[in-house]
């Protein structure tokens, strides 16, 4: 089978230490006198990584296939590298009519729309024209020659704006319209949708009765009730430079967290390091963070929150993480500086 991408091993690479941490989790609830609740853990290769769900329950193997159903039907109406998407009906429509999209479409972009507002647009969801750009379009992202002048950012910029991209819904939780303001105007999912398809796993787990489950997709990890012994799930944060470290393990029931790296999407341009993370404000790459990593009550919100903080900053990404309830996170500068907003759970973080 192909996709041994780079991008795909580090991806493995990140599911293992989610498998490590859970290991370590379980060993010390038996320390504590757990239960002997059966868990059941099944994983695929979807989302261009590895997805993994463990689940608690007797009828936990036919809730987690239904999940992973759910995942790849999402995905498909999500993946702008799907010319069947909705997403790619909306790319290839820009500068044209709208487009009609389903419910969840509509859930997905306001959310990324909301926050790409919140944060003055260093969240912007239509990046697809600076992705292309810098390399960042394709498999295993490259740069030729020199790189991008002044002069190609600029006009590359003129179409990179989520405020161009109009969403419109009649009834609250139904389908809707989108449409791109400009011909060459492109979405990219690339912030937020393992998040939201994480989302949608756990919503049909709870669909067949599932209380106590973790999804992790890629950088995100969603979960929902407890441990069998009644201990909150433990989650492992990777050092950004050492791959087998981990800084921390957080806490983390009914709630997600997600988390941006330098380390996963990138190459290597006269010695620098060009991360997948684009600021939109200068056309390129965020060169100042090595890792950010959100805690949010839905794995759409911390997944689109964890890549609006890496272009933020500690400063400004501390000050709007702390204006949002049940929402906290850890940042690490490119110099490895630790900061940490209000409400972070685990004060105690090695780099
Ligand atoms: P992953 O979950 O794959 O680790 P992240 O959540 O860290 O990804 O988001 C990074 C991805 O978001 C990039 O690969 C790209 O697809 C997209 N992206 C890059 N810069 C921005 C930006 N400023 N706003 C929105 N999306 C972006
Ligand atoms: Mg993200």
């Amino acid at each position: 089978m192909k996709i041994v991408s780079s991008y795909f091993l580090e991806e493995k690479f990140n599911t293992s230490i989610f498998f490590l941490s859970f290991i370590l989790s379980f060993f010390w609830c038996n320390l504590c006198g757990a239960d002997n609740a059966t868990l059941v853990t099944d994983q695929r290769q979807m989302l261009h990584t590895y997805v993994e769900i463990k689940a608690y329950g007797d009828n936990a193997s036919i809730a987690i296939n239904a999940a992973f159903i759910e995942m790849e039907r999402v995905n498909s109406l999500l993946n702008n590298y799907d010319p069947t998407s909705e997403i790619s009906l909306i790319n290839n429509n820009a500068g044209g009519d709208a487009v009609s999209i389903s419910p969840e479409t509509v859930e997905a972009l306001q959310t990324a729309l909301k926050f790409g507002k919140l944060s003055g647009g260093a969240l912007d969801i239509t990046i697809g024209p600076l992705l292309r750009l810098w390399g960042f379009a394709q498999e295993i992202p490259s740069m030729k020659g020199a790189g991008p002048n002044a002069q190609e950012i600029k006009k590359t910029r003129q179409l990179v704006d989520y405020r161009s991209l109009q969403v419109q819904q009649d009834v609250q939780g139904g389908p809707g319209t989108a449409r791109l303001a400009k011909k060459g105007m492109w979405i990219d999912v690339g912030s937020f949708s393992k998040g939201y398809c994480a989302d949608k796993a756990i919503a049909m787990l709870k669909k067949y009765g599932i209380s106590s489950a973790l999804v992790a997709a890629g950088g995100t990890i969603c979960a929902i009730g407890r441990k069998a012994v009644g201990s909150p799930w433990k989650v492992a944060i990777r050092h950004p430079r050492k791959e087998d470290d981990f800084m921390t393990f957080v806490p983390l029931c009914a709630a997600s967290i997600s988390t941006s790296g330098d380390y996963e999407r990138f190459y290597k341009k006269n010695g620098k390091r060009m991360g997948h993370i684009i600021d939109p404000r200068t056309g390129k790459p965020v060169e100042r963070m090595q890792s950010v990593s959100v805690i949010a009550a839905t794995g759409l919100e911390s997944d689109l929150l964890s890549t609006t903080l890496f272009v933020l900053g500690p400063e400004k990404g501390k000050k709007l993480i702390d204006s949002l309830p049940g929402t906290s996170a850890l940042l690490v500068s490119h110099n490895g500086k630790i900061s940490m907003s209000e409400k972070w759970p685990e004060k105690v973080v090695i780099y």
